[in-house]
């Protein structure tokens, strides 16, 4: 568990950050303008922080200096427009850790305050998921089957990780298309349905149940 900064000024993504946050065992808090982050990141205790570039009163590059200038090391992930990329690459000289750009799926904003931690702690949990005969290395992004390897795409491997997270556990298509699409993403798209039948074919259709009219659930018997 990690204490982690939300810095974001539109209410929508700092609600998607904040909920997926808790779900993956953290403990976040969201502020909106950049006075309110200075003054949070310098003097709580955050392992990380996570701070949008456009923001109402002063820019996300600014809170950033501010925090470096009075000796903060505690990481930081940007979240910045697609269009302001190269800006955002200045910005990272300007001693942010990385940067991901919106819009982004959780479980790829997840993936990397995964890696900052941990370069953070020097290691430790080398982040390995396994359920019954299934692995999932989530730093390798590889996945065994029974001690052998499969082939699977970006959006497979993030789904199988979803499940992997909470076996014998039903997951609603909503829940599974905000972790692993997007929170832009369209609700009515049955693209979740359409790659559960390709994970299935992928690591044994039996292993995923679908629980009718709710979603899905990885089954750890069978
Ligand atoms: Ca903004």
């Amino acid at each position: 568990m990690a204490n982690i900064l939300i810095v974001e000024d539109e209410p929508g993504i700092a609600s998607f950050v904040s909920k997926g946050l808790r779900a993956a065992g953290h403990q976040p808090t969201a502020v909106g303008t950049g006075r309110e982050a200075i003054n949070h990141a310098l003097t709580d205790g955050y392992d990380l922080v996570i701070l949008d570039i456009g923001l109402p009163d002063i820019d996300g590059f600014e809170v950033l200096e501010r925090m470096r200038g009075s000796g903060s090391k505690t990481p930081v992930i940007i979240l910045t427009a697609r269009a302001s990329v190269d800006d955002t690459v200045a910005g990272l000289e300007g001693g942010a850790d990385d940067y991901m750009p919106k819009p982004f799926r959780f479980e790829e904003l997840l993936a990397r305050i995964r890696l900052r931690l941990r370069s953070e702690t020097g290691g430790g949990d080398l982040g390995v998921l396994s359920v019954g005969d299934l692995s999932l290395d989530l730093r390798a992004r590889t996945v065994t089957v029974g001690g052998e390897v499969i082939e699977l795409a970006a959006r497979e491997f993030e789904l199988l990780e979803a499940f992997m997270r909470h076996p014998d556990q039903v997951l609603s298509r909503e829940q599974l298309l905000s972790r692993v699409w997007g929170y832009d993403f369209d609700p009515d798209s049955n693209v979740v349905d359409v790659y559960v039948g390709y994970l299935r074919k992928k690591v044994g259709a039996g292993r995923i149940v679908t629980v009718w009219r709710v979603g899905y659930r990885l089954t750890t018997r069978g």
